[in-house]
């Protein structure tokens, strides 16, 4: 494989660009929004100078994978030669059925078509195509540069040939590949997303404030960051968007999402990428600070 076409150039698109470029493949990062371009270029040039900083690469390395990256918009023009599309688009079921039927009568006849979806069925979404052999799940882990694991989801029609060329490529990233079966919200997320709508669950009935929610869950269970600062890292309308796949799919009021989380989408406040959730967050600032609304009074 040479050529890797990125479809999304939001938290996950960026980082998986970024991956490949760095890994010797030439990379087409493509959206609909040139904005979302000129961020994710900034991103993956700051996460590069901070590897350089840290000499892991050298400047000369970080210089060749910026070389190998292009952005565009222009969807049919970046896919026509590829090798391998990766979507990496809004988690919106709509969005990914049409995203697919393009890809479907754009991409060569041999190119893998996958999809970094959180939730969304593979065997739906292979189902619009006419190659639903070769649809498969790459579910990459935020913040991709970082995360160890993509999780392969197979679905009803991909072939074993499909699998294996996936698990290897993943493996050839430094990745730790894991195959999965098609059933919603896969591994990943069946068992990550119920915890963390609980988490806000357990915020929402005043159990206990953001700070003692997280803190319990960090020191007590030794995860590296509470539900609550996950989720706004997440991106609230993705954890959402998830927990109604799981509600549909699997047919359990146990899954519906909190209202709360509801509320919180609907008034904007999607966590770390519109700048508050759970916790406020100011670009280029690590600090921890409680949204207004969760201060409590002393
Ligand atoms: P995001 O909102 O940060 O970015 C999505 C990007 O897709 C935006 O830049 C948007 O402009 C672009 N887009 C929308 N429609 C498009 C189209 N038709 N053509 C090209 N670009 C289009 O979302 P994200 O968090 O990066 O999530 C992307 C995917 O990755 C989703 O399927 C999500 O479920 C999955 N995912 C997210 C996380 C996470 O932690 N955020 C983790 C794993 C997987």
């Amino acid at each position: 494989m040479k050529l890797i076409t990125v479809i999304g150039a939001g938290t996950m698109g960026n980082g998986i660009a970024h991956v490949f470029a760095q890994k010797g493949f030439d990379v087409s990062l493509v959206d609909m929004s040139q904005d979302a371009l000129d961020r994710a270029l900034a991103t993956i040039d700051k996460n590069l100078s901070r590897l350089v900083a840290k000499e892991r690469i050298s400047e000369n390395d970080k210089k060749e994978t910026l070389g190998r990256l292009v952005t565009s918009t222009d969807f049919k023009a970046s896919v026509v030669g590829a090798d391998l599309v990766v979507e990496a688009a809004t988690e919106n079921i709509d969005l990914k059925l049409k995203i697919f039927k393009d890809l479907d009568a754009t991409a060569p006849e041999g190119c893998i078509l996958a999809t970094n979806t959180s939730s969304i069925s593979i065997t739906k979404i292979a189902a619009v195509t006419s190659r639903p052999d070769k649809v498969i799940g790459m579910h990459f882990m935020n913040p991709v540069p970082i995360m160890k694991l993509v999780e392969i989801i197979r679905g009803y029609a991909t072939s074993d040939e499909t699998c294996t060329k996936i698990m290897d490529l993943s493996s050839s990233l430094g990745k730790s590949p894991v195959e999965v079966n098609d059933y919603p919200g896969f591994v990943a997320n069946r068992i990550l997303m119920p915890m963390i709508n609980e988490a806000i669950i357990t915020l929402n009935e005043g159990v206990a404030g953001v700070e003692e929610i997280d803190t319990v869950m960090k020191l007590g269970m030794a995860h590296p960051m509470g539900p609550l600062q996950l989720a706004d890292f997440i991106g609230l309308d993705v954890c959402l968007s998830i927990m109604k796949v799981l509600q549909d799919g699997l047919d359990a009021s146990k899954y519906a999402p909190c209202p709360l989380l509801v509320n919180m989408v609907m008034a904007g406040k999607l966590g770390a990428k519109s700048g508050e959730g759970f916790y406020v967050h100011t670009r280029g600032s690590k600090d921890l600070v409680i949204a207004p609304t969760f201060v409590k009074e002393k």
